[in-house]
């Protein structure tokens, strides 16, 4: 089983011409609304490649909060240990102009309240993931006192309380996540500065050219498949989720990432933040 401890967002996500100017209103020429947050979006696209999935997340006494939870039993994911809190359920806004940039505005709402003692006897499983959008003492503790494999998407990228690194086996960070923990530009000294703290490998993914794995005295960079790339939203979201999944099954860390990339890459392809299911990638990933 897959434990997932993280957040999860109602997105509304506003197109635009232009954006507006302090004081200004400005029409919207479409709306879109949509599930997410990370821990969400992972836990959805684990489920989907066929893990058994455990979300611990916290969502609001209110309709969204009710979206989410028939939304994951769904996509048959473990609802049991979802909390519900006297806030908001999460909300993030989204605004994207003509050329494609985007302006976010993320209410945390029941997100901050889930609770390092939200945690209990749920902390067991195979393999636990887990990223930076919820508080970081309960991030801690999950890693702390979780028994199995532990991965961290440190994402986004602040890091307050960096002895949560010691409770990590593997950190996956995007390059702009790397650069702001290891305080390092160059790849191979930041993996050393990491792998201090990290207990087994930092992995960086890296758009399209696929990803680094750094462990102790070895460096392997993994190729992903060329695509034409439509929508990158939740490429690492669907990477993280891959990885957590293959691991589980015991694959060793090269060849999971070897199957993340394919995933990632195939995802992209798509519009949306969630991974395929496993019949639509099955002869993808046949060969790995
Ligand atoms: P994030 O979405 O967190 O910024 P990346 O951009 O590094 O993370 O993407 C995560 C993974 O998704 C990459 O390691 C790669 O496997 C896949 N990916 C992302 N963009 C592309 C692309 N344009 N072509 C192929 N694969 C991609």
């Amino acid at each position: 089983m897959i434990t997932v401890v993280g957040s999860y967002n109602v997105d509304f996500i506003l197109k635009v011409d232009k954006f507006p100017e302090e004081g200004e209103t400005v029409f919207a020429k479409d709306i879109y609304i949509s599930h997410g947050g990370k821990g969400s979006n992972q836990a959805v696209s684990a489920s989907r490649l066929g893990a058994k999935v455990r979300l611990i997340a916290a969502v609001g006494n209110d309709e969204y909060g009710r979206r989410a939870i028939s939304f994951w039993e769904d996509e048959k994911i473990d609802v049991g240990y979802v909390k519900i809190k006297n806030a908001p359920t999460g909300s993030a806004y989204i605004i994207v102009n003509e050329n494609g940039q985007n302006m976010i505005v993320v209410n945390r709402g029941a997100n901050i309240f889930l609770l390092p003692e939200d945690l209990n006897s749920e902390l067991k499983g195979e393999v636990m993931l887990t990223q930076l959008e919820i508080r970081e003492d309960t991030v801690k503790k999950a890693l702390r006192e979780f028994n199995g494999l532990r991965i961290l998407n440190p994402a986004p990228a602040t890091l307050n309380d960096i002895s949560i690194l010691d409770y990590v086996d593997i950190l996956t960070p995007n390059e702009v996540e790397f650069k702001e923990l290891s305080g390092a530009d160059d790849l191979d000294y930041g993996i050393e500065v990491l792998l201090k703290k990290v207990k087994k490998a930092v992995i960086i993914t890296l758009g399209e050219k696929g990803a680094l794995i750094g462990m102790r005295n070895k460096r392997i960079r993994v190729e992903t498949m060329k695509v034409n790339a439509i929508d990158t939203t939740g490429a690492g979201d669907v990477f993280n989720a891959t990885l957590a999944v293959y691991l589980e099954k015991g694959y060793e860390i090269e060849r999971a990432v070897r199957i993340a990339n394919i995933i990632a890459a195939y995802s992209t392809t798509k519009i949306g933040a969630l991974g395929p299911r496993l019949e639509e990638v099955k002869s993808l990933i046949e060969e790995e």
